[in-house]
């Protein structure tokens, strides 16, 4: 599968994904114990360099953290007293809640931090194949509120999309996310958000749903999965759209869904959507719809859904789109 970020092949099926994501981080037979460097130690006192396995050819994070902070150094962006902790923080793709450090093959990390510029960047995923890209980071991405202009990190080098595997009772999902423009959520076992909507099922209410506030679509994507007759996505922002369309396609066979429709091209659409635009259709197991659009306006353009999601931005009131959804049967905040 193509990958819009990068157009590269970066982007794999959610059932390959799943195939092998219990091995996917494991150590082989012949790797080396893990390093366990200590992370508020100063680069002159840690190793020069860490040996990826001859056999497996994975390596630990610490080695790929110390390949980094060597180069951020090697750029006068670091010195000698910074330590791995000051590289950033190592965003895993595939995202996968792990009860063992793991071992990265290539591609398999993005590097999000301050203190970073375009040529260390650019080196950092020339030089160490586990890295995948790197971005600057400047704060929450994302639409905050309608008056607010919105967010964004800055992808350094490399390709931002990442995925994170989401497991629920209802089974797991893959979830890809331009992690540049997307807010960060790790996966964790037993999810309060997750719980939230085990607990809706529970009481028969996972039929006709409406994810309000998508961004890359995971809530809405998961009651599909929990057996939703409709539902319907919508997101002023213009990049949590694009990501609900691309988990569309990678979880199809998961979902059941069969055909998908697209109706809006992306050329057409404003960063921030006001009016509600449909832009794709999806049928199959599955009625689904996805929207463009301020979540105040989306019920003057679609039915209201019997119940409305909304999982709004960290911070952010609330108070506005629940009087906007009050059409709707019930408005549960997540
Ligand atoms: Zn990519
Ligand atoms: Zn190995």
């Amino acid at each position: 599968m193509l990958c819009p970020a990068c157009g590269k092949d970066c982007v794999q099926s959610a059932e390959d994904i799943l195939a092998s994501i219990e091995y996917r981080y494991m150590a082989c037979r012949d790797c080396a114990p893990e390093p366990g460097l200590d992370k508020t130690r100063s680069l002159r006192d840690l190793p020069e360099t860490i040996e990826r396995c001859s056999s497996c050819g994975k390596g630990s994070l610490d080695a790929v953290m110390l390949d980094a902070l060597r180069i951020l150094k090697e750029a006068s962006l670091r010195d000698e007293s910074d330590t791995l902790r000051s590289v950033g923080s190592p965003l895993i793709t595939v995202g996968y809640p792990l009860a063992y450090p793991p071992r990265l093959g290539p591609g398999s990390l993005i590097i999000i931090g301050e203190r970073l510029d375009r040529n260390a960047a650019r080196s950092m995923v020339e030089q160490v194949p586990e890295i995948k890209g790197v971005i600057l980071q400047k704060g929450v991405p994302g639409v905050r509120d309608r008056r607010t202009p919105p967010m964004e990190n800055r992808l350094l080098a490399g390709c931002d999309m990442r995925a994170d595997v989401v497991q629920s009772l209802f089974g797991d999902l893959v979830i890809y996310k331009s992690q540049s423009k997307i807010h960060i959520e790790f996966p964790r076992q037993s999810a309060p958000k997750m719980k939230i909507l085990e607990n809706l099922y529970y009481q028969g209410k996972l039929r006709d749903v409406a994810d309000g506030l998508a961004g890359p679509g995971t809530l809405g994507l998961m009651c599909a999965l929990a057996g939703a007759e409709h539902v319907v996505f919508n997101d002023a922002w213009l990049p949590a759209v694009k990501n609900i369309l691309l988990n569309l396609e990678v979880n199809k066979k998961l979902l059941g869904i069969t055909e998908i429709e697209y109706i809006e091209s992306f050329e057409e659409l404003a960063p921030v959507g006001r009016e509600a635009k449909l832009v794709c259709r999806a049928g199959g197991a599955c009625k689904i719809e996805v929207y463009h659009g301020d979540l105040t306006r989306l019920f003057s353009r679609t039915e209201p859904a019997e119940l409305c999601l909304i999982d709004h931005f960290p911070g952010a009131g609330t108070a506005e789109m629940k009087k906007a959804c009050g059409c709707c049967k019930e408005v549960v905040i997540v």
